[in-house]
């Protein structure tokens, strides 16, 4: 489970990008975070896995809390969060198993796995990600082989390989055409129910985040403006 409490965050610039935002995301939950450009939507997801440091408030990702870790004890956190991204942030000329791999061994220890091999349960682990994903017959072509959707599931294998216990995804179909973006959503929640993981979609389309998600957290201003299922939206809450 993800909890936010009063998460504020004022830049060097005195821009208040985030106002005391509170919530929890339980376990399997998949919050669709909208909100206008300028809302503080980056900021918050920046926010939770400490990329930018909050000015205020705390971040528990289980027992865990991540703002009151030390510089050095980020590593660790940050492996127990996945994030998927707008533009798949693949290494385009290694193949889609190493790049599910690299989401594993971490950037820094994945180069430094091509002297050894790469162990025997990573990679079944790899390979049955990529099944999941609907990959297992492109494991050797090169990432940039591959179609956007694609690349979005290599995108979301990595994340998994990680074994998180968050999903942090930014836009992930902004880069998508329509029906693409239909299946990379389904995917993305179908997997977090069978995980039981928490994730926060930061998504400018409010009509897919209505159809797949099950909460939609509304920011403006730094502050949460709306928090409730989908159907609440259309009412004009
Ligand atoms: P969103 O992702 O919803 O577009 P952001 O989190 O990027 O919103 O921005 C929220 C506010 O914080 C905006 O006013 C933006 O200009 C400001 N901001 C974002 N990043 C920085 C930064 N690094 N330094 C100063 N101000 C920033
Ligand atoms: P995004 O597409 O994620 O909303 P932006 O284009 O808003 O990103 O911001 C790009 C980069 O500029 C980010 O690193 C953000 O933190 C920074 N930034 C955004 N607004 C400001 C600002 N007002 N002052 C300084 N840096 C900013």
């Amino acid at each position: 489970m993800l909890t936010v409490e009063a998460l504020t965050k004022t830049y060097k610039t005195g821009d208040k990008a985030l106002r005391s935002v509170s919530f929890t995301v339980p376990k399997g939950q998949v919050v669709g975070l909208i909100g206008p450009s300028g809302a503080g939507k980056s900021t918050l997801i920046r926010c939770i896995n400490r990329l930018v440091e909050p000015s205020e408030g705390r971040v528990l990702l289980n027992d865990l809390d991540i703002t009151g870790l030390p510089a050095g004890g980020l590593r660790r956190a940050r492996r127990q969060i996945g994030m998927i991204f707008q533009e798949y942030a693949l290494v385009e000329r290694l193949s889609v198993m190493e790049n599910v791999l690299s989401g594993r061994l971490g950037y820094v220890g994945f180069w430094r796995s091509f002297l050894r091999r790469f162990p025997g349960e990573d990679v079944e682990n790899a390979f049955r990600l990529l099944d999941r994903v609907g990959l297992i017959d492109h494991a050797d072509k090169r990432a940039d082989a591959l179609s956007g959707g694609q690349r979005q599931r290599v995108g979301i294998a990595r994340a998994l390989a990680q074994d998180p216990e968050l999903l942090l995804i930014d836009e992930p179909t902004a880069s998508l055409d329509p029906k693409t973006s239909r299946q990379i959503m389904r995917l993305i929640v179908e997997i977090c129910a069978e995980r039981g993981l928490p994730a926060i979609i930061n998504i400018h389309d409010v009509v897919l985040a209505q159809q797949f998600t099950q909460r939609i957290i509304g920011l403006q201003a730094g502050q949460i403006v709306f928090d409730g299922t989908p159907d609440l939206l259309d009412e004009g809450v």
